[in-house]
């Protein structure tokens, strides 16, 4: 492709939901990945789109995550269109339980302030519980239900995203690494003119950072820390759970297939994406408290993935401060796959000179004290 409009640099859920929705609303787009496509956090998640789970007040972090939650059907409707995938998208609802006294604090409050906001929440006695999911723990002591948390298969996500995008025109070179960004210096300002690879220079005038947790090797700001999410997946025993289960130690997410996802482990250990003895006992045990029978089922898979943190640990929406033509999407941490329809949406809104149809004010990159490095 001769100068696209848009380069994106990484090819994970963020890239590829930009990268989609840039060539629809009629960028020519070129997106470089270092690997192949959707291999790293993307395909190590969890599927849920569960804000509310997790949740401490209503804040813009927790109304961008619930209008990012509010496209999914759409989102996933229009994928299915596009490719023929059908990405699993389910509304059954996130069940939180209470297992020990100490889980009661976090639950009650976290009820009280829904509640008070008008947000869709119930409180569940341990009988409604285990009338809903029978292979539940008996000794649950209650627990909630949050009607309006939703989850999505994340790797059917990628394989429709990645369809999507070729369909759509976007030009996607694999196995190519961006080894640093190219600069001109035009009026006193700097300016992004493309990107260096490890299979030459690609040249665009505007430029995405979307490499996850790696962004930070491209360009010094923000950094992003990797954060060790170790999983494993079971095969599941008739009757299924309907709902993606919670502890605050664990969670267990039912997939259509019959397997049952159980995590998570929040670990500093570099880019080390290896599972761990120690990693895997604190899921198990974790898994079996809410469900006991989780122990006697058949192992299917372990793995690990590296979610991308910075500092006050939300997303890096918008324009780079220092350097024109340049955009961050990187930092969504434990919620990029949730984060992934909107984030394409406010980029591209960004990219094409648009208003976006959310405040971006509070994920600005400016707010991480940008600086004026230049590739
Ligand atoms: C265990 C675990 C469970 C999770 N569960 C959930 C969940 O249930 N719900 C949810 O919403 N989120 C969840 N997340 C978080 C979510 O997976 C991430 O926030 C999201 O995948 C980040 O997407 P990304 O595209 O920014 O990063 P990635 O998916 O990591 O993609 C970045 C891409 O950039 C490429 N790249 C890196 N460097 C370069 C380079 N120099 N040149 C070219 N390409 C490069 C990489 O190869 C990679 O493909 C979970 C994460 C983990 C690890």
């Amino acid at each position: 492709m001769n100068r696209p409009d848009l380069l994106i640099i990484g090819g994970g859920v963020i890239g590829l939901s930009i990268a989609w929705q840039a060539a629809r609303r009629g960028l020519q787009v070129q997106l470089i990945e270092r690997g192949e496509v959707g291999r790293e956090a993307a395909h190590a998640a969890g599927g849920m789109l569960a804000p509310l789970a997790e949740a401490d007040c209503d804040d813009p972090f927790l109304r961008l995550c619930r209008q990012s939650r509010s496209l999914y059907r759409e989102f996933s409707t229009e994928l299915l269109g596009a490719t023929g995938i059908d990405v699993e998208y389910r509304t059954d609802g996130t069940l939180f339980l209470s297992l020990k006294d100490e889980d009661d604090e976090e639950l009650q409050s976290r009820y009280n302030w829904q509640n008070e906001a008008g947000i869709d929440i119930e409180l569940l006695t341990a009988t409604q519980i285990l009338a809903i999911e029978p292979s539940l723990n008996p000794a649950v002591r209650w627990g909630l239900r949050f009607p309006d948390d939703h989850q999505v298969n994340n790797r059917l996500l990628i394989k429709a995203l990645h369809a999507a995008a070729l369909t759509a025109g976007v030009d996607i070179s694999t196995r190519t690494t961006v080894l640093s960004l190219l600069t001109d210096r035009i009026a006193n300002r700097t300016r992004i003119s493309g990107v260096e690879t490890d299979r030459g220079r690609f040249t665009s005038s505007q430029v995405v950072l979307a490499a996850g947790c790696w962004s930070g090797q491209i360009h010094p700001r923000p950094q992003v820390t990797p954060v060790r999410g170790q999983m494993m997946a079971v095969e599941m025993d008739s009757p299924p759970l309907q709902h993606v289960i919670y502890s605050s130690r664990g969670y267990l997410v039912p997939r259509r297939d019959g397997s049952l996802i159980g995590g998570s482990t929040t670990e500093i250990v570099g880019y080390d994406r290896r599972n761990t003895p120690a990693g895997m006992a604190s899921i198990i045990a974790n898994c079996v408290e809410m469900m006991p029978t989780f122990a006697r089922l058949s192992l299917l898979e372990t793995w690990a993935g590296l979610r991308p943190r910075v500092d006050d640990q939300l997303p890096v929406l918008g324009a780079d401060p220092a350097i024109d033509g340049l955009f961050h999407a990187t930092g969504q941490y434990r919620n990029g796959i949730l984060l992934a329809p909107l984030t394409g949406q406010l980029l591209v809104d960004l990219i094409t000179g648009e208003t976006p149809s959310f405040d971006l004010t509070a994920f600005s990159p400016a707010r991480l004290n940008a600086s004026t490095v230049a590739g």
